[in-house]
């Protein structure tokens, strides 16, 4: 079974860098492609960041219960479809999946042993910083971004991890050091180690007067 790796953040906090960073890093993950009613951006790719469907087909889905947890956000719907574990389960892999908080809930719900992780801008005003760096968005909605991150950084102590983002670098690092630590807590080794402790098992000789 596939672990689960929940990455939130508010807006601007650096996230999505800091999950590319970690795929790029780790060959043992992937990353749930979610489905998005909001409009392509940039240079995203359809199937690649997001596979983006009208709302109608959103709600049909919904209907037909092929989401693993769903949310609107910022007026749009976003969704993690729940055939993404048999996916990452096949290909052997762990999987990373960059959702808001709602969603983040309702998956803790379901996969209790999934491993969350919420990300932090190191203060509210380098967080506007960084939004008005990225020259994305306008005055209305940079306000409206900062209002969101007050909101949704009520919820950090419902992860288990919290990242404060002050420099890429260490940060990545820090990301890498929970997944390697989470993949070899006890009762995730135990079936894995029986081969190593079957041969110590076979050792075993009775000490003299025993
Ligand atoms: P953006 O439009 O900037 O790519 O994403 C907006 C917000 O939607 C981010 O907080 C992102 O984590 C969240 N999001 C992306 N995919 C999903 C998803 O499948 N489910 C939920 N609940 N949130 C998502």
């Amino acid at each position: 079974m596939s672990l689960v790796f929940i990455v939130s953040a508010p807006s601007g906090s650096g996230k999505s860098t800091l999950v590319r960073r970690l795929l790029e890093l780790d060959p043992r993950l992937r990353f749930s492609v979610s489905y998005t009613t909001r409009q392509r951006r940039g240079l995203e790719k359809d199937g690649e960041n997001y596979h983006y469907i009208s709302r109608t087909e959103f709600e049909q889905r919904i209907a037909n219960n092929e989401f693993l947890e769903w949310a609107q956000v910022f007026e749009n719907y976003y969704g993690t479809h729940c055939s993404c574990l048999d996916h990452a389960a096949q290909a052997g892999a762990d999987l990373v999946l960059d959702i808001d908080v709602q969603g983040a809930r309702q998956l803790q719900e379901r996969i209790p042993d999934a491993v969350s992780i919420f990300i932090l801008a190191p203060s509210r005003e380098i967080l506007e910083r960084r939004l008005r760096a990225r020259s994305e968005d306008s005055e209305q909605v940079i306000q409206r971004r900062l209002r969101e991150a007050a909101e949704e950084i009520r919820n950090f102590d419902r992860y288990d991890y919290i990242l404060v983002n002050r420099e890429v670098d260490d940060s990545v690092k820090r990301l890498q050091a929970i997944v390697d630590a989470e993949r070899i807590r006890t009762r995730r080794v135990k079936e894995q180690i029986q081969p190593i402790l079957a041969t110590f098992q076979n050792a075993l000789v009775p000490v003299r007067g025993e």
